[in-house]
This record gives structure tokens, sequence and C-alpha cells, in this order.
């Protein structure tokens, strides 16, 4: 299987490295597989993004090496998204709202199907969810969901690694797959990065990747500790303590899991790992 693979980060602030861990995952599968990556920047929320941001995003996937194989902006792409409402306004299926909206007319999600964990079937809750979503807000720009899926079926996005946070997100989007009449892409739910037991949030500062680029942290040797959280090789031992991204091309799909547990996040073997790589460069 060829896997087109995206991330699709906001552009509101810091690059978490939660993200890193997505983008690197991506990245791997696409190349893994002969396919693409692509940097989708998910810019319609206009009061909060900012371009220093969008610079953020570029500097830290440049800093790692991910270089994407295409590059999109959401805000660029309005039009798309306002045509594709209107079809679904045409077929019946969608609705303008009064206060000048778009919203789906009934439907309901549909089953997916992710990596790591098997075939997923939505429940009542999920169908609710679902069903009469909106599309398209009154100051006319598309809500999130509608957005993603509109242009993971434009882009041939067949594979969409994101963190476990989006689970219950997916059921709403299978729903707007099937209302499009479009392929379902396969999913894997990574589990999400805790430290000290609690889910590392935005603001903490060991979120940020720019703070580990700025503190001397190797590239190499933060890639590995991504690969490490929330990846790993069948058969674990001595030959696995580092795995230098060309190898982890290698053995991402054929060798090892992703995973949906939670991923500790543990500093010490950050530093490790840094040693380890700064001594090899040096050496
Ligand atoms: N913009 C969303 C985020 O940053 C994208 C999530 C996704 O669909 O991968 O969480």
């Amino acid at each position: 299987m060829t896997y087109t693979t995206r991330i699709a980060p906001s552009p509101t602030g810091d690059f978490h490295i939660g993200t890193a861990r997505t983008a690197y995952f991506n990245w791997l599968a696409a190349r893994a597989s002969g396919g693409r990556f692509i940097l989708r920047i998910d810019d319609t929320d206009l009061a909060r993004n900012n371009d220093a941001s969008i610079a953020v995003i570029h500097d830290c996937l440049d800093w790692l090496g991910l270089v994407p194989d295409a590059v999109y902006r959401q805000s660029d792409r309005l039009d798309l998204y306002r045509g594709i409402a209107d079809d679904l306004i045409h077929r019946g299926l969608a609705v303008t709202a009064d206060n000048g909206g778009v919203l789906l007319k009934g439907g309901c999600s549909a089953p997916w199907n992710d990596i790591i964990s098997g075939h997923a079937v939505p429940g009542d809750v999920h169908h609710d969810l679902a069903s009469g979503q909106v599309l398209i807000k009154a100051d006319g720009m598309p809500v999130y969901h509608f957005a993603s899926v509109v242009d993971d079926i434009d882009m041939g996005v067949n594979l969409v690694i994101r963190g476990m946070d989006h689970h219950t997100n997916t059921y709403r989007h299978a729903g707007l797959y099937k209302a499009l009449d479009a392929t379902l892409p396969d999913f894997a739910h990574l589990g999400l990065i805790t430290m000290n037991k609690k889910k590392l949030s935005k603001r903490d500062a060991a979120a940020s990747l720019l703070g580990y680029r700025d503190g001397g942290t190797d590239p190499d040797a933060m890639l590995n500790f991504l690969l490490r959280m929330g990846w790993g090789p069948r058969q674990d031992d001595k030959s696995m303590a580092l795995i230098d991204r060309d190898r982890a091309v290698d053995l991402f799909l054929s060798a090892g899991k992703m995973k949906s547990s939670p991923a500790a996040m543990d500093l010490d073997k950050l530093a490790s790992f840094n040693r380890k790589y700064i001594s090899r460069k040096r050496g």
C-alpha cells in the first residue's frame, strides 16, 4: 500500500512535541511506502492565526529534516469548501441555516478502520455527533471537520495518523466521507504523550519543540526520542537502542507497530539519546 499522509497543524502558537511526533510518523509511513507526505496548514481560524506561527511550523520541520512533498494553506482553498457545501445543498444533503451557515441535513456516522486498534463501529452517541453537523459557519468559514475531510479527499490522503484526542472527531469525519460518497482513509490514533502521568498540555514548557532546539538538543536524538513514544519494534533488543531516520524508514511499517496506549515522556531518555548522538557526531 502506498500511503499519502499529512500533518495539519493550526498556526496558533508553539509547535507541540506531539505534533512533531505526528509529523515524524506520517513522514515515515509515506517514505516507507514510497508515498507522499503533505503539510497542510489549518488556518481557517482567522482570529487566532498569525504568520509567525506559520514560520514556526516550517522552522520545526526544517530542524527535524522532515521535508513535505507539498504544502497547502486552507485559507487559499475557501472556494473549494464553499463549492462542496453548495453541492451537498443541491443534492438535498445539506441546508442553509437562518444565520447563513450550512448544516448537514440529518446524516449519520459510519464504520472506519484504525490500523492500530481495528474496526470502529459507531454507536448512537457518534451518530448524534455526525448528524446535522455544521459545515460552514455564519461568517462563511468552514469548520475544521468539514475542511479537513474535504481536503483529505481532494489530496488523496489514505492514511491519517494523529493523536487519540481526535478519536471522537473521526466518527464525525466518517459521516462526512459518507455524505460526500468518498472512500474513507485508514486511521491510526496514537496514545497521547504524558508526563508525570498527566497529559502534556500546550502550556507545559516541555511541550515546545523549539525549546529543545534552542536548548541544544540534537535533531536526530529528538527523532529517535519521538519514534519511541508511540512506536515499538516487534523485536526489541540492543540493536534497537538507537534507530536513525533511514533505518526507521525500513522498520516503521514492516518490523514494528504504532501504539494507542499513552506514551510517557521521559526526559532522561532524551538526554541520554542526545549524549550518544552528540558524541557520535563529534567522533
Ligand atoms: N488542525 C488540527 C489540529 O491541529 C488537525 C488535526 C488533524 O486532523 O490531524 O489538531
